[in-house]
């Protein structure tokens, strides 16, 4: 399994477009991206790939990467940052088979599934796909489980991606808070790779309306508001979960810039094998 880090950073990614932030003024200068979110699987036995999320980055991720054009994608949420890439499909796929999660949410009244038939219906270059959560389907050679995690108001989902062949095992958090059920900690638990939603450091939760929650025994918040995992909250899940690697995505430019380019926060263009047996990053 090989996975490629296409875009890291949250719903204006970093740098942010008319921002003369420290951070995003960091970034240009290192020619650092971190574009809005999606991740590229490659199954190298089948040589097959997977899309997670379809990013409004799309043609400029796949025009400044390696990154073969997918297979089949999967989409965790309806936000713009995970969807709104799909209307890229047009004229460059034949069809494209797009999974998503059956599951009514009471907001929209619509499943993921369901929203994207609605919004996408023009496309006929793509084919949606129905799951039920925690039921494992095949994609391009893997096993894949929508599992349900918490970015209220809607309802989002974080995967398991594991080759039945070697045991390798990506896990993502999806966008969401520290509070994801107990039965998808399970399912998401031991992952030779763990790509976890980082948005900002605890530090930053004072200025939120909301402010944070999922406290610690120190105090720290876990989550920021009530969408979002702090740095923190992002890397107490990772220790839980037993993650052998982890990466902070979904990264916001309000991370001070001190803070912003230090490890374990990702950036656009990361590429890691994983085997079985370990994880090489291979850039
Ligand atoms: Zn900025
Ligand atoms: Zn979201
Ligand atoms: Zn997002």
């Amino acid at each position: 399994m090989e996975v490629t880090l296409l875009g890291t950073g949250d719903t204006t990614g970093t740098p942010t477009v008319g921002c003369e932030c420290d951070t995003c003024a960091e970034a240009r200068k290192r020619g650092v991206h971190r574009s809005r979110f999606s991740v590229h699987v490659r199954n190298e036995r089948t040589d097959e790939s997977l899309l997670v999320d379809l990013s409004p980055d799309f043609r400029h991720q796949f025009l400044t990467t390696d990154a073969s054009l997918p297979d089949e994608a999967i989409i965790t949420h309806i936000h713009f940052d995970h969807l709104d890439g799909l209307g890229n499909a047009y004229r460059v796929f034949d069809n494209l088979p797009v999974h998503a999660a059956n599951t009514v949410d009471p907001i929209t009244e619509e499943s993921v599934a369901d929203t994207i038939r609605r919004k996408y219906d023009y496309l006929d270059r793509i084919t949606v796909v129905d799951h039920d959560p925690f039921e494992p389907f095949e994609v391009c050679g893997f096993s894949v489980r929508l599992v349900p995690v918490d970015h209220p108001p809607l309802i989002c989902f974080g995967l398991t991606i594991e080759d039945p062949e070697t045991g390798a095992k990506l896990s993502l958090s999806g966008d969401s808070s520290y509070d994801i059920p107990e039965d998808s900690r399970t399912a998401l638990a031991d992952p030779d790779l763990f790509l976890a939603d980082a948005i900002v450091p605890a530090s930053l939760c004072e200025h939120h309306p909301l402010g944070g929650k999922d406290y610690d025994d120190e105090g720290t918040p876990r989550t920021f508001g009530s969408k979002h995992m702090t740095r923190e909250g992002a890397l107490s899940l990772a220790a839980e979960l037993n993650a052998t690697e982890t990466r902070l995505v979904h990264t916001a430019h309000f991370y001070p810039v001190e803070e912003a380019f230090e490890e374990p926060l990702a950036v656009d263009g990361e590429h890691y094998r994983l085997d079985g047996s370990g994880v090489d990053r291979l850039c």
